[in-house]
Parts: C-alpha cells; sequence; structure tokens
C-alpha cells in the first residue's frame, strides 16, 4: 500500500500544490483537508475532507474519524490556519509531530512571550490589551519606542512601532480598526480581540528555516534581512541565505531557537523564526510551527535539487533525505507595495529579468487589483529570486532588478 499524506490547507495556492507534488512524486497517496470546499467553485477535487480549521478540535476529531476507514501515514499542514488542527489530529493518531500547546503558543503572540520569558529566554517587556474604540493610556511600565501587534495575525500584518504615548494611542485605533474590518473577521478566533504591547528590540534581524526532529533542531537555512526593518511598519522585502553573520553568532541563533521550540513545544516538524540580534544577544521576535510562507520556499533547494517542500514531506513520513542546502547563494525579495491604489501595469519586467543572477520573478498581484501598503495589506506585488556565487551578489541582483521595475498605479475611488 502507497502512504497516504493528509494535506491540509485554506488554499489551493502555489505551495499546496508544491506539497502535493512532492508526496506523489514520493509515491505517496494525497488527500487534502481544507475549510474551502464548500465553495461553489470548487478547486479541491472529489473526496477533499471538508474541516474547519477555526473549530481545531473538532477538525482533529473528523481527521480521526477519517483516518479509521483510511489510514494515513502524515500529516502536513500548509500555513498557519492548519497548524493546531494538524497537532491535535496527530497525537489522537499517534504520529509525531508538533504538541497542540505548542501549535496553539505559536498562534498566539502574547502567549508565545510568556512561555519564552518563562523559560529564561530574552524577552522584551510585553503588556497585553483588550480591544477597545477608545485607546488606552500606555502604562509607565511600557517602555518607548515601542511595538504594537494583534496577537493572532501574521506577515507584519498590523505590526507598528510608537516612540510615544501619541504614536501609541493612534497606532492602537489603527490596529483595533483593522482587526474589526471584513477580511480579519471572516478569519477570526478567539485570540483576535487583543492587542500586544512590546519594547522594540534594536539589532539586525534574521529568520531562521528548520525541521524539529523528535525534539531535536536541525537548521535548514539561516537567512539574512539586510533591508534595515526600524518602522514605523514592518513590511518584509529581501530574505538571503547563507547568512554572512560570524559563525559564533549564528551558531547563537540556532541555539536560542532550539531552547524557544522546546519551551514552546514545537516538537516534530517544519518551523520558521525571526530573531533580532544586538549586543545584548538573541532575541526571538516569532517562532512558527510551519515552514517559510508560499513562493518564498523556493529560494531553498537542498541536496540533490529538492525543494523544502520535499524535505518536509519526506521527514512527515520518516523517508531519509539530506538536508544539505545548495552550494550557490539565494535570495528572495518580497516586492513592497509603495503606494495604495489600483495596479495598472508592470513596466521593465523584462530588463529586470535580465539582471544577472536573476531566475525568476513573479508578480502576484492582478491588473486592476486594489494594492494595500502595510500595516494593513496581507500580500505582496510579487517576489523576484536571485541565485548566485555569494550571498552579497544575490541581494545585488535582487536590487538591481527592483529598480528596474516600475509599478504603474491609478488613485483607487474612495467607498462612497
Ligand atoms: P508577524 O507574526 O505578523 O510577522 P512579528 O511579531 O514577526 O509579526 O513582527 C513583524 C516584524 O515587526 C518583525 O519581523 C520585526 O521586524 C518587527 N518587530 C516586531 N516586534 C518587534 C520588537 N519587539 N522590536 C523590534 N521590531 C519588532
Ligand atoms: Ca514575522
Amino acid at each position: 500500500m502507497p502512504p497516504t499524506v493528509l494535506l491540509l490547507a485554506t488554499t489551493t495556492g502555489y505551495q499546496t500544490q508544491a506539497f502535493a507534488e512532492a508526496a506523489r512524486r514520493l509515491g505517496a497517496t494525497v488527500v487534502f483537508g481544507t475549510d474551502r470546499c464548500h465553495r461553489l467553485d470548487d478547486p479541491w477535487h472529489d473526496g477533499a475532507l471538508p474541516l474547519r480549521f477555526h473549530h481545531p478540535a473538532d477538525a482533529a476529531k473528523e481527521i480521526v474519524e477519517f483516518a479509521q476507514r483510511r489510514p494515513v501515514d502524515a500529516v502536513v499542514a500548509v500555513g498557519d490556519a492548519p497548524v493546531l488542527t494538524a497537532a491535535l489530529a496527530c497525537a489522537m493518531l499517534n504520529l509525531p509531530h508538533h504538541s497542540a500547546p505548542g501549535a496553539a503558543a505559536s498562534r498566539d503572540k502574547h502567549h508565545a512571550r510568556q512561555i519564552l520569558q518563562d523559560a529564561g529566554l530574552r524577552t522584551p517587556c510585553f503588556i497585553r490589551f483588550p480591544l477597545q474604540e477608545q485607546a488606552p493610556d500606555p502604562p509607565a511600565s511600557l517602555p518607548f519606542p515601542c511595538v504594537l501587534k494583534p496577537v493572532s495575525l501574521s506577515g507584519s500584518r498590523g505590526v507598528i512601532r510608537a516612540d510615544n504615548p501619541a504614536e501609541f494611542r493612534t497606532a492602537f485605533r489603527r490596529i483595533a480598526a483593522l482587526i474589526a474590518g471584513p477580511d480579519v473577521q471572516t478569519r477570526k478566533d478567539e485570540n483576535t480581540p487583543y492587542i500586544l504591547a512590546e519594547g522594540f528590540i534594536e539589532g539586525r534581524e534574521f529568520a531562521l528555516e528548520g525541521l524539529m526532529d523528535r525534539g531535536r533542531l536541525l537548521p535548514l537555512a539561516l537567512f539574512d534581512k539586510p533591508d534595515p526593518l526600524d518602522g514605523p511598519f514592518f513590511e518584509e522585502t529581501i530574505y538571503v541565505t547563507p547568512s554572512r553573520l560570524d559563525p559564533d553568532s549564528q551558531q547563537a541563533i540556532t541555539d536560542t531557537v532550539a531552547r524557544a521550540c522546546t519551551a514552546l513545544g514545537l516538537e516534530h516538524g517544519p518551523i520558521h523564526a525571526e530573531v533580532r540580534c544586538n549586543r545584548n544577544g538573541v532575541w526571538v521576535l516569532e517562532m512558527a510551527g510551519r515552514p517559510i510562507g508560499g513562493l518564498c520556499a523556493r529560494a531553498l533547494r537542498f541536496e540533490g535539487g529538492i525543494g523544502l517542500e520535499e524535505l518536509i514531506v519526506r521527514h512527515a513520513l520518516g523517508l531519509p533525505f539530506d538536508s544539505r542546502r545548495e552550494a550557490r547563494a539565494s535570495g528572495v525579495m518580497m516586492i513592497p507595495i509603495p503606494e495604495e491604489g489600483l495596479l495598472q501595469e508592470v513596466q521593465g519586467l523584462h530588463e529586470a529579468e535580465s539582471v544577472p543572477g536573476v531566475e525568476d520573478i513573479i508578480i502576484t498581484a492582478k491588473t486592476g487589483e486594489k494594492l494595500v501598503p502595510w500595516p494593513e495589506g496581507a500580500s505582496y506585488l510579487g517576489f523576484i529570486f536571485a541565485r548566485a556565487h555569494t550571498p552579497a551578489e544575490a541581494e545585488n541582483s535582487l536590487r538591481q532588478a527592483h529598480a528596474k521595475l516600475k509599478f504603474v498605479t491609478a488613485p483607487s475611488l474612495p467607498v462612497l
């Protein structure tokens, strides 16, 4: 019998396809579990298991019932939404996975901060506020500058720096409006109505992609984020690997992330960590029990030319794999949205693609689409991928290509 991989996903996007293709290449049968197959334009083929990821306990029970009819050998979650469902189901099915408390904590920034602080990791001062229309006065214990963020959104959405009490109140109201907005309300879970404020951590930022293997961290790639991320908003731009950081500091990041995973209960499966480093050491910003999102994973390629998704499926099925990254330097740029407007035209694509080192440019925004910049925004204009001999060359290719792109927009009409 070929093994069965249950793939939990909310969208049929690129990463879901990449996981499904990887599983099929390994001879596995893929079953989708999704909270979207009630849609009329069902792109999920027959046989997708309908699940409600925002009711994870119920969804996990459905998976267990399904597995009684048809044995499941591995559960793989794509994106943030199904992570807790996957952890709960695996616990009941006796499959190795992140623990359910770990999966839950990684989706609640306040809870994660508490656990990391209790475990003795470097933690900024943090305070949680219930959502309210009237912005509260910042307590005297909160240092400035600080950063405000919704506890359960992701992708730097709604993350705002405030340098003084007036900016704190403005940021608070802005996040409250974002959380109350329609697109966030539809994905609501119990964590939504809180705003977390925490001390601003100065320093350079890095992202570590890894696999937890029965409680041990296997680092896959450390990315530098070479653009300064000082706010007031924190849209991602460039990721480059291998890191140019000195080996001792790299080891310090790995050690800190391993401690954070253990403290949270992220035990088995992919992890994506974001940290800042300064003279005091390594500070965890975010710990997620899932791989780097969407198209960005394409920046990673491993021994034998295999991608991150295949590595994760192999790991979930207990198949052998080689986790050494390719020798070349690699980078991705998430193309930032410069201003609000309706996208009319993308110019300079051909010139940008001709920049040496650039491997691919994927524009994901559609003509006519309304572009929403951060902190309210949630999607980039697209992605530039580069590979080169050194990380500096890869970074340079990304910057040159970006400079050749021009995004023509028209003002969007005010909503009446
Ligand atoms: P999300 O999970 O939505 O991505 P994060 O907590 O990772 O939110 O924050 C997004 C970005 O905001 C971080 O990558 C970092 O650049 C910045 N940021 C968040 N918290 C802090 C902080 N305490 N100090 C400095 N920068 C921060
Ligand atoms: Ca983040």
